[in-house]
């Protein structure tokens, strides 16, 4: 579903990717961990096209990102994106946050569009949520809504960078589990997250990433439970 080969990305001087493979097939989940300011965010955004790499290609279900003909609004519809802050269109109730992009970008009728978005919020168990705006839902709710909202474009492969890091502890696992609900239905995942116990339980594959490349590979049990390089040691003693 995902190849991505010898991705680099510099901005300037500043080398921040230096070579980045990965592969990731239909259904399976990919957790990344690495120490702030390694790379993570911008390798995801670059399988989304938020960023370009300076070199390296990149395919998502046959379509060659890194291809200038490629059709990037395409593309951008395969991959869905929950960022670390919600992100949610403040002046817009959850349910028309969730059926913008599909009335917009696919140019589905309202009706359409929120018959989706009514689904997708019971999805994540927030039926009753439907006229509420962004400041009246608690932050793991807003995480909820813009899990739903990238859902809603249907999209092949959904990007997770750190969705539950700004999180009061208390809502981490309410997003954790939609988000495990999610792995369980099927859907390709590419999971920035230092959350071990997620990592452990719905990841297939655990890549530790430092200053640009990746450093280690292997399941969680082999990552957590018998780290390979020192750096994945040292950073694995200062997290857990
Ligand atoms: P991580 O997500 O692993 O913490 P990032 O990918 O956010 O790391 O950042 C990696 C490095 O790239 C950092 O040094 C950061 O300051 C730098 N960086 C990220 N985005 C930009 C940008 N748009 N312009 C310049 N530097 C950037
Ligand atoms: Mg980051």
């Amino acid at each position: 579903m995902i190849v991505a080969k010898n991705v680099h990305k510099s901005f300037g001087q500043l080398q921040v990717l230096r070579g980045i493979d990965l592969q990731v097939k239909e259904q399976e989940v990919v957790v990344i961990i690495g120490p702030s300011g390694s790379g993570k965010s911008t390798f995801l955004r670059c399988l989304n096209l938020l960023e370009e790499p300076t070199s390296g290609e990149i395919t998502i279900d046959g379509m060659c990102l890194t291809d200038k003909t490629s059709d990037i609004n395409q593309i951008r519809q395969n991959v869905g994106m929950v960022f670390q802050r919600f992100n949610l269109f403040p002046h817009k109730t959850a349910l028309e946050n969730i059926t913008l992009a599909p009335i917009k970008v696919k140019g589905l009728t309202e009706n359409e569009a929120n018959a989706i978005a009514r689904d997708l919020l019971a999805k994540v168990g927030l039926q009753d949520k439907e006229p509420s705006y962004p400041d009246q839902l608690s932050g793991g709710q807003q995480q909820r809504v813009a899990i739903a909202r990238a859902l809603a474009m249907k999209p092949k492969v959904m990007l997770f960078d750190e969705p539950t890091s700004a999180l009061d502890p208390e809502m981490v696992g309410e997003v954790l589990a939609v988000m495990k609900d999610l792995a369980r239905d099927g859907m390709t995942m590419v999971v920035v997250t230092h959350e071990m116990g997620f990592a452990r339980e719905v990841g297939d594959r655990v890549l530790f990433i430092d200053e640009g490349r990746v450093i280690e590979e292997g399941t969680p049990e082999q990552i957590f439970g018998n780290p390979q390089n020192e750096r994945t040691r040292s950073f694995l003693n200062k997290i857990l």
